[in-house]
């Protein structure tokens, strides 16, 4: 447990490292906001840190205090490369298997000699790190990284850059409060952060309210695609190549859309299946209301995972074939979805 090991980790943060922080492939706000509040921190004690993003990210979180100072290993894997060579300390934040930040970056932190300290919530983590906190119960990575800087006795350190990276990823993890991890002790870390200094009314502003027409039009699209199974409680979306590029599909688009599926009275499971041609990949996301598991849901069937609530994955075969295999395996789950 990581609370034993504080006094260690305080030892290695009081002299400066070499760190490097990377979120999971796709990074959302839960991501990106733990990433750079983390390497807000360590930088006031002078370490050398640097996030090291495996792929772009959409662009309602660029605005992010010191985004500017992000890597991405896709474009600039050299560099990453040498980063990571040289680093002391390596931080996974947000994902608990090293093939969640793609196979490259991933393949790297493995092979890294740096200590690796883990802060996640995500569900079944694989046992890398020498430091773990790990934590299925948590409304974000965001909360915990709060918790972490209130473990090494330093929440007065918390400014208003940190406060509004945490607060970034805790408002998008939870649905703006309103999945059931949100808990009276999130909305007390929240108000600690608006209290540091972190705009809420702004932030939600940066981040839920940049549609450009284009999106909005992909999301009628979106909608007008939508199927409901209701003896299963099951609604799902697809969205073809085709329906993106006619739409001028950007990074982040899409984020959000499956739970207008979700959003239907009675469906207590929601799905969308989005095609990527450039990785000649069905992107997959699951949600899901009350006890229904699409984490487990995800493994077994979509080569994926994440938290009972909300997980990803993907398929490899063609959208329809992809569509027809969820459709034949919901079924043996009707006892599940009908309680
Ligand atoms: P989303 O559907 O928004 O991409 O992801 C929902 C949740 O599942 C997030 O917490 C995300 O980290 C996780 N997730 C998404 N895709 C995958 C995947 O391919 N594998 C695993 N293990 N988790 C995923
Ligand atoms: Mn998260």
């Amino acid at each position: 447990m990581i609370t034993a090991q504080i006094p260690e980790i305080k030892t290695l943060l009081s002299t400066p490292k070499n760190c490097v922080i990377v979120p999971h492939k796709n990074p959302d706000g839960d991501a990106m906001g733990s990433t750079l509040a983390l390497y807000h921190y360590l930088k006031i004690y002078n370490h050398n840190a640097v996030v090291i993003a495996p792929n772009d990210y959409p662009d309602f979180l660029k605005w992010l205090p010191d985004n500017d100072s992000v890597l991405i290993f896709d474009t600039n894997q050299e560099a990453c490369q040498a980063f990571i060579e040289d680093a002391d300390l390596l931080f996974t934040l947000d994902f608990n298997a090293f093939h969640r930040a793609g196979d490259g970056l991933g393949n790297a932190m493995e092979t890294s000699k740096g200590i690796k300290l883990m802060i996640d919530h995500h569900q079944q983590p694989d046992d890398y790190a020498t430091y773990m906190y790990s934590d299925v119960s948590m409304s974000s990575t965001c909360e915990m990284v709060y918790n972490f800087i209130e473990m090494l006795g330093d929440l007065d350190k918390i400014d208003a850059e940190i406060a509004t990276c945490l607060y970034v990823g805790i408002m998008t993890d939870t649905g703006s409060f309103r999945f059931p991890a949100t808990t009276s002790r999130t909305h007390q870390v929240i108000g600690d952060l608006i209290e540091k200094g972190a705009n809420n009314s702004e932030i939600h502003n940066n981040i839920y309210d940049t549609n450009s027409y284009s999106r909005l039009q992909l999301l009628g699209k979106a909608m007008q695609n939508l199927k409901v199974i209701p003896e299963l409680k099951t609604a799902y979306i697809t969205l073809s190549q085709d329906e993106l590029d006619e739409y001028h599909f950007k990074k982040g688009d899409t984020e959000g859309f499956v739970n207008y599926a979700l959003s239907l009275k009675g469906i207590v499971f929601a799905a969308i299946f989005i095609e990527n041609k450039q990785e000649d990949i069905i992107k997959v996301s699951l949600r899901s209301k009350g006890d229904f598991s699409v984490n487990e849901f995800s493994r077994a069937h979509f080569n994926g995972g994440g938290h009972t609530n909300a997980a990803g994955g993907r398929s490899e075969s063609d959208l329809k074939t992809t569509i027809d295999k969820f459709i034949s395996i919901l079924p043996q789950y009707k006892q599940q979805l009908s309680q």
